[in-house]
């Protein structure tokens, strides 16, 4: 039935599947990624993704963006390399150039809400030889293009918040909260796409209509850019060597539970940003391994 296809991915279940990084390992075998994101305006959230994903693991990541923003992020996400586009008008214009071969990218997080975006997505769906992830701004442009997600041969993830959640589907918000399981399993199944629907629990989906809950975090993360360190989390983990079921349920669980440890010992759900759940990553790392 549809009740038991659906559990709770509790902090067991992340013990059982977070791979270990074994003495002999390189930074090859964790994975080399990409973002596709920002503008000049909105350097913030890459900057919190690339950074969430290099603190949750990733062994290689590149930041594509424009050339403003790369300045503004160079020295603080001095482990990243990156790579300028082309722009207009302060926001990226242009992925043609982009090499697509990595093993996972993530594309939309601060690329800002315009015409060319839409494109952009359709370059990033049919080119994206790897995982795609697309956020945010991305799941906008992704409204027209959504027919070519089902052309896609590697994983498609999708992470929406409700606001996005409920564009894609054309329902209000109140309507997509009171199905949120049967809006994501109809949505993931028809696109052939793993859906993440984040909220106070997050539910992971996969295209085969595989649904698990997460219930950690709290309202501390109630906050922009609480959503672009996600996506930097799941970057990293679905590049590492797991299945991408596991990978989404490990990060949306090492994301709520770094924020939940963060308000218990050091900060409150009123002080507490975005980029402290980046540097909390290793109280739960060390806390779990
Ligand atoms: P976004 O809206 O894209 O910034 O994403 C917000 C992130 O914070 C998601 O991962 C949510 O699951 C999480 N979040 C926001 N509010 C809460 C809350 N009240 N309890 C638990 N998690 C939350
Ligand atoms: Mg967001």
């Amino acid at each position: 039935s549809q009740q038991s296809q659906k559990r709770v991915w509790a902090e067991q279940d992340v013990s059982n599947t977070l791979p270990i990084r074994d003495a002999f390992s390189h930074k090859g075998k964790h994975g080399k990624g990409l973002v596709i994101g920002g503008a000049v305006a909105m350097p913030g959230s890459i900057a919190m993704t690339s950074r969430a994903a290099l603190r949750a693991g990733a062994g290689l990541l590149t930041v594509a963006t424009v050339q403003e923003t790369i300045t503004a992020l160079a020295s603080t996400v001095v482990e990243a390399t990156y790579t300028t586009l082309p722009s207009e008008g302060g926001y990226i214009s242009d992925i043609g150039s982009v090499d697509f071969s990595y093993d996972a990218i993530a594309i939309g997080m601060g690329m800002g809400r315009h015409s060319e975006a839409e494109r952009m997505i359709q370059v990033a769906l049919e080119k994206t030889q790897g995982a795609l992830l697309i956020d945010a701004d991305g799941l906008y442009a992704l409204k027209g293009n959504l027919s070519s997600l089902k052309a896609r041969q590697n994983p498609t993830i999708l992470t929406p918040h409700p606001g996005e959640m409920a564009t894609l589907l054309d329902v209000s918000i109140p309507e997509l909260l009171h199905q949120p399981f049967a809006y994501s399993k109809a949505f993931a199944e028809e696109f052939q796409v793993y859906v993440v629907l984040k909220g106070a629990f997050t539910i992971i989906t996969t295209p085969q209509g595989h649904q698990w809950v997460t219930v950690t975090g709290n309202p501390g993360m109630a906050k922009g850019g609480s959503g672009d360190v996600l996506a930097g989390i799941l970057l990293a983990m679905v590049m590492q060597s797991q299945t991408v079921e596991e990978a989404l349920c490990n990060g949306t669980w090492i994301h709520g539970y770094t924020a939940d440890l963060l308000v218990q010992h050091q900060h409150s759900t009123y002080d507490l940003l975005a980029s402290d759940l980046i540097e909390g990553l290793a109280q739960t790392y060390r806390a779990l391994l």
